[in-house]
C-alpha cells in the first residue's frame, strides 16, 4: 500500500451495538475520498462483544484495520493517545464509537487539512445530549476561557483532525490524564474549526458519569494552567485582608468603646470561622490535585498496558 493519507483513530468501550454500522458508514466514506486510509480502535478494556467484533473487522480488513487492546479500562483520552503513537497517516481524525460523529462529516475536516489547517476542531451543531450535559458543557466552556489560553468553541467534540506533527507532539509529552483537543490547540500553529452535525448516541449509554466528567475536566484545568492556584492565593489575600478589619473593629469594641452586647457577635465569629476554614480546606484540595499529578509523574508506571495488537504493517 502505498504512502498513508488518513489514519481514523476510534476508542471503544463497550460498544458492541454500534461498532458495525460505523464501520460499514466509515469504509463507504473513506473508500469514497479514494486516498489510502487506515483505522485505528483501541479497545479500552471493554466487557461486551466488541473486541471479538474487532477481530472481525480487522480479518476482514487486515491492512486497513489495526487493533489496540487495552487489558483494562484507561479512559477515552488515553485510548486516543495509545492510537496516537502508532498511526502512520499525514493526517489523524478522531471520531465517537458511538455514532454521536456522523462518519460523513470526515471530509469536511479533511478538506480543512487540505487548506493548511494542523489542528481542525468540529464544534456540534444542534447537540443531540441531555440539558443537564450541555449546561455543564456552557459552565466548564467558561472556565476554560477564562483560566488557560485555550479557545474553542466545543471542546466536548471528539469529531477532530490534527496533522501528523501535531500528533507527533502529543504522543511525545507522554501526558497521563489529559485532554486531547486541548494539547493539540498547544502544539497546533494553525487551528481551524468547523461546525459538524450531531446525532443521538445510537445505542448502548453514555460512559460518562457526571463524577467522571468532573475528573475529566478538573484534568482540563489542572493538566494546563496554574490559575486556579493563583487565584485562590489572591482570594485567600482578600479575606486576610478582610480579617485584619475585622480584628481591629473588635478590639476597638474591647477596649476603646465596649458595646453592651458583646455576647451577640460570637456567633458571628463563628460564621467567620467556619467560612475560613472551608476557604481552607478548598485551597488544600486544590492543592492536592496538583501534587497528585506530579506524584503520577513521579512514579513513572507504564501509563497503559496491551493485551494484545492486532496490526497487519508491511
Ligand atoms: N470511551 C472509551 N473509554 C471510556 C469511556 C468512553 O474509550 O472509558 C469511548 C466510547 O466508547 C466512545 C467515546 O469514548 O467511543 C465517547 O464516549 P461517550 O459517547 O460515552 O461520551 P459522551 O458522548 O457521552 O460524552
Ligand atoms: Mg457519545
Amino acid at each position: 500500500m502505498s504512502e498513508i493519507y488518513c489514519s481514523v483513530v476510534i476508542p471503544v468501550y463497550n460498544e458492541e451495538a454500534n461498532l458495525r454500522p460505523l464501520f460499514e458508514r466509515l469504509c463507504k466514506v473513506m473508500d469514497a475520498d479514494g486516498r489510502p486510509w487506515e483505522v485505528l480502535f483501541t479497545n479500552d478494556g471493554s466487557v461486551d462483544e466488541s473486541g471479538d467484533i474487532l477481530r472481525e473487522f480487522h480479518a476482514a480488513r487486515p491492512k486497513q484495520v489495526r487493533v489496540i487492546d487495552f487489558n483494562g479500562n484507561y479512559g477515552q483520552h488515553m485510548a486516543i493517545m495509545a492510537a496516537f503513537e502508532r498511526v502512520r497517516g499525514q493526517v489523524i481524525v478522531t471520531l465517537d464509537a458511538d455514532l454521536q460523529n456522523p462518519p460523513e462529516e470526515v471530509p469536511k475536516l479533511l478538506k480543512l487539512f487540505d487548506e493548511g489547517h494542523d489542528a481542525i476542531g468540529g464544534h456540534r451543531k444542534d447537540r443531540q445530549d441531555d440539558a443537564g450535559r450541555r449546561y455543564a458543557s456552557k459552565v466548564i466552556n467558561f472556565v476554560r476561557e477564562y483560566t488557560t489560553d485555550i479557545r474553542m468553541t466545543d471542546q466536548g467534540c471528539m469529531l477532530r483532525a490534527y496533522s501528523r506533527k501535531v500528533v507527533e507532539a502529543i504522543a511525545r509529552s507522554g501526558e497521563r490524564s489529559t485532554f486531547i483537543p486541548a494539547l493539540a490547540y498547544k502544539y497546533a500553529s494553525r487551528p481551524g474549526e468547523v461546525e459538524v452535525e450531531h446525532a443521538e448516541r445510537a445505542a448502548g449509554e453514555s460512559k460518562y458519569s457526571y463524577y467522571k466528567l468532573i475528573r475529566l475536566n478538573f484534568d482540563l484545568i489542572t493538566g494546563f494552567t496554574l490559575v486556579p492556584l493563583q487565584w485562590f492565593t489572591l482570594f485567600a489575600a482578600a479575606c486576610s485582608l478582610g480579617n485584619m478589619a475585622l480584628v481591629a473593629v473588635l478590639l476597638f469594641r474591647r477596649f476603646i468603646y465596649p458595646g453592651a452586647s458583646e455576647a451577640e457577635g460570637v456567633f458571628t465569629l463563628f460564621a467567620i470561622l467556619f467560612f475560613l476554614v472551608s476557604v481552607c480546606m478548598v485551597g488544600i484540595g486544590l492543592i492536592g490535585e496538583y501534587v497528585g499529578r506530579t506524584y503520577q509523574c513521579v512514579q513513572q508506571r507504564p501509563r497503559y498496558v496491551l493485551r494484545e495488537l492486532l496490526e497487519d504493517l508491511e
